[in-house]
């Protein structure tokens, strides 16, 4: 089960990175989607996961022994097949994560009309990022004019359609992905599959949905996208200043 560099040859999706799960989620719906994480790798894209019985199964024998492990007999799986079986038995409550999305986004939504009218963001002829530092910087004319405090919320792919958390992106710098971490963890509280899971189907909305929830988190003053060569890198603004 530990594994996790090996590759899997998917007859629906080719060659993909391997991730194990128990023998009932495969062909299950609705069974439930509990993850082990691998304590040196805790931002893996798929941790191992189980259903609910296996869950079961496990708390009454307190480990993964003979027993447990020979009840979730657990099985090698493409990591697209994976999220697609992770989007079949995941359980949980819509009416929390539609009241939390409503919220962060009523929080955020007028903060971030000043901040684009104060600073007459949309205006500036390029921006350039410096992910070591935190800071996106608004130029005109080749002067900087604007440093903003930037933590980036995650990435949209319009090749995959797939919204991935800043955190499960191993390009990106951890200065400005460390604060998304904040939204895993409320996600594992509340049992939200679109805040624990590192990659999933989704629009642009879905992006600044998310965004939204980690500027309600940081107390952000506005939001913010960048084009990236497949899509667009999301991020909350925590922090703005003139620089002339
Ligand atoms: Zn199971
Ligand atoms: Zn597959």
């Amino acid at each position: 089960m530990s594994n996790h560099d090996n590759k899997i040859a998917c007859d629906t999706h080719g060659n993909s990175n391997a991730t194990f799960i128990c023998q009932h989620l495969a062909s299950g719906d609705g069974l439930g989607f509990n993850l082990g994480y691998d304590k040196d790798n805790p931002d893996e894209l798929c941790p191992d996961a189980w259903c609910d019985k296996c869950e079961e199964v496990l708390d009454a024998e307190g480990e993964w022994n003979e027993k447990s492990e020979a009840f979730a007999d657990i099985k090698v799986m493409c990591e697209h097949c994976y999220e697609d079986i992770r989007e079949r038995n995941w359980i949980q409550d819509d009416d929390v994560y539609h009241d939390l999305v409503t919220n962060c986004f009523a929080f955020i939504e007028p903060l971030h009309k000043d901040f684009i009218n104060k600073y007459n963001v949309g205006n500036y002829e390029r921006w350039d990022w410096h992910q070591e530092e935190g800071k996106l910087i608004f130029s005109n004319n080749g002067i900087p004019e604007l440093e903003a405090e930037i933590h980036f919320s995650g990435s949209y792919s319009t090749k995959s359609e797939t919204w991935m958390w800043a955190w499960a992106n191993s390009s990106l710098e951890e200065k400005v992905k460390s604060s998304s971490r904040a939204i895993k963890e409320l996600g594992e509280q509340l049992g939200l599959k679109q805040l624990v899971a590192g990659r999933w189907k989704a629009s642009e909305i879905d992006g600044w949905e998310m965004t939204s929830i980690l500027a309600k988190v940081l107390n952000a003053i506005g939001l913010y996208r960048t084009q990236t060569k497949n899509g667009f890198i999301y991020m909350a603004i925590t922090n703005v200043r003139w620089l002339t």
